[in-house]
C-alpha cells in the first residue's frame, strides 16, 4: 500500500522484483515517485486516454509518456500501420521510403529545411550542438537554468557561480571539462543573454533553448524573447538551437515556433525534435538550415550516425501520427485544456491554494506558488509537499498526473468526456488534500 488509498500489491510486488535488476526499479528516474513518494504503478496497458495498472486500476493518463501520445494510447490506425511495418521486418539498416515521407512531413509543417533522424531527444540535441560546433569552428554553449535537453554530458551542467562565469557538472559522473564550454543562464533574462555574449561572443558555438520552457513546468518566453534570442545569435555568429523535443507537434501542428517564429518571422538554425515525432516509438530529429545540414556526414565533415536512426517501424508511427495530427485535433486538445486549466484553478482557489496556471499553445502546467513563474529560481518556489498531497489524492481518485511538480500536463485527442469528466470530479478533494 501507499499513501493513496487504491491498493498497490500487484505492482509493489514488481517493484520490489524490478529492483532486484534495475536501479530504483526503474529505467527513467522521475518514474520511481521519488518526488511524491509512494508506489510507482506498473502499467499492463493502456487505450485512448487511459491507463491501466497491474492491480487492476483505471487511470486518466495526464503523462501521455511525458508528451508523445498525441492521438492517445493505442490509436487503432497507428497500432495498423506500426503492424504492418513491423510484418514487413523490423530492421534493415538501409533507407527506407517511410523515414523519406517522414522527413518531409516535418520539413513541410516546421522551419527546417532538412532534418537527420536519431532514437531519442537526447540524442538530436547532442548531434545538433556537434554540428553547432563543427560548422561555427567555436566550443562555448550557452544554455538557460530549467531547460532540459535530455542528458547530455555538456548539458547536465549547473550554473557557475557568477553571471558570466563556465558551469559545473549537474551530476557525478560529469566530469568539469565536459561542462566548462557551457555557460548557464537564467531563462526570460535578456540583460544575461547580452551580457555573456557581449564576453564571450566570438566563442559561442550557439545558444540552446527549449523553444518553450517545459522541464521546470510550463514557462512560456517572454513575447519577442526567443525573436531577440535568435538576433543575438545572428548578431555573433552563433547558430540558435531551439529543443521542440517536447513542443514539436505538441504546443500546436507547427510546434512552438508555429506560435511565435512563423508569426514574427525569425527561424531558429537548427531545430530538435522528438516525443510527438516518433508516435510513441524511439524516433527523435535534429534539423535546419540547408547550408547548416549540410556540414553533416557523408555530405559534410560533422560525423553523426545510428544503427536504428529512421527505423522504418519507428518512422511509420511517426509518420502515421503526424498524418492525423490534423489542425482539429489540436484545436479539441487546446479546448480540452482550457477547460482543465480553468476547474484546477478554480478547485485549488476555493481551497485557498496557493497556485498559477501557465500554458504554451496546448501545453500547460499548475505551478504550488504564486505566480507568474518566468524562470527557474520561481518554479523552485512551489510547496512541494502540496503538490505532493495533491497528486495523491487524484491518484486515488483515477487520475494519473506527473510525478514532480516540475512538468507538463499532457492531454490526447482521446481525452474525451468521460475521461475530462473524471479529472474534474477529481480536483476539488485534491485541491482540498493539498491545503
Ligand atoms: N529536450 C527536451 C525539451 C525534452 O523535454 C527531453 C525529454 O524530456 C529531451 C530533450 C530528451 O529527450 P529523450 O528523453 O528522448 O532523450
Amino acid at each position: 500500500m501507499t499513501s493513496s488509498g487504491r491498493n498497490t500489491f500487484a505492482s509493489a510486488a514488481l517493484l520490489a522484483r524490478a529492483r532486484q535488476v534495475t536501479p530504483g526499479g526503474v529505467n527513467s528516474p522521475v518514474r520511481a515517485f521519488n518526488a511524491v513518494g509512494g508506489t510507482p504503478r506498473f502499467i499492463t496497458s493502456a487505450e485512448g486516454a487511459w491507463l491501466t495498472d497491474a492491480d487492476g486500476h483505471d487511470y486518466v493518463d495526464l503523462i501521455c509518456s511525458w508528451g508523445p501520445m498525441l492521438l492517445g494510447h493505442a490509436h487503432p490506425e497507428v497500432e495498423a500501420a506500426v503492424l504492418d511495418a513491423v510484418r514487413r521486418g523490423s530492421s534493415y539498416g538501409a533507407p527506407t521510403v517511410p523515414e523519406v515521407e517522414l522527413a518531409e512531413a516535418v520539413v513541410e509543417r516546421t522551419s527546417v529545411d532538412a532534418v537527420r533522424f536519431v532514437s531519442s531527444g537526447t540524442e538530436a540535441t547532442m548531434s545538433a550542438i556537434r554540428l553547432a560546433r563543427g560548422f561555427t569552428g567555436r566550443d562555448v554553449v550557452v544554455k538557460f537554468a530549467g531547460c532540459y535537453h535530455g542528458h547530455v554530458d555538456s548539458l547536465l551542467a549547473s550554473a557557475g557561480s557568477g553571471l558570466a562565469t563556465f558551469a559545473v557538472p549537474g551530476t557525478p559522473g560529469v566530469p568539469a571539462s565536459s561542462t566548462e564550454l557551457t555557460l548557464v543562464l537564467p531563462y526570460n533574462d535578456r540583460a544575461a543573454v547580452e551580457a555573456v555574449f557581449a564576453e564571450h561572443g566570438d566563442r559561442i558555438a550557439c545558444l540552446v533553448t527549449e523553444a518553450a520552457a517545459g522541464n521546470m513546468g510550463v514557462v512560456p518566453p517572454e513575447p519577442g524573447f526567443n525573436a531577440f534570442l535568435a538576433e543575438t545569435c545572428r548578431a555573433h555568429g552563433a547558430l540558435f538551437v531551439s529543443d521542440e523535443v517536447m513542443t514539436g507537434f505538441r504546443a500546436s501542428r507547427q510546434g512552438y515556433w508555429g506560435l511565435d517564429g512563423a508569426v514574427e518571422g525569425w527561424r531558429p538554425d537548427l531545430t530538435t525534435f522528438g516525443k510527438v515525432m516518433g508516435g510513441g516509438f524511439p524516433a527523435a530529429a535534429f534539423g535546419g538550415r540547408a547550408d547548416v545540414m549540410a556540414h553533416l556526414a557523408p555530405e559534410g565533415p560533422v560525423y553523426q550516425a545510428g544503427t536504428l536512426s529512421g527505423n522504418p517501424v519507428a518512422t511509420t508511427a511517426g509518420l502515421t501520427t503526424l498524418r492525423l495530427a490534423t489542425p482539429d485535433v489540436y484545436d479539441r486538445i487546446g479546448a480540452t485544456a482550457e477547460v482543465l486549466k480553468a476547474a484546477a484553478s478554480q478547485a485549488l482557489t476555493a481551497a485557498g491554494v496557493p497556485h498559477t496556471v501557465q500554458s504554451a499553445g496546448t501545453m500547460f502546467s499548475v505551478f504550488f506558488t504564486e505566480g507568474p513563474v518566468r524562470d527557474f529560481a520561481a518554479a523552485s518556489a512551489q510547496d512541494l509537499g502540496a503538490y505532493a498531497a495533491f497528486f495523491h489524492a487524484m491518484l486515488d481518485a483515477g487520475v494519473y498526473l506527473p510525478p514532480s511538480a516540475y512538468e507538463a500536463w499532457f492531454l490526447s485527442d482521446a481525452h474525451d468526456e468521460r475521461a475530462v469528466q473524471t479529472v474534474l470530479d477529481a480536483l476539488p478533494g485534491a485541491a482540498r488534500a493539498a491545503a
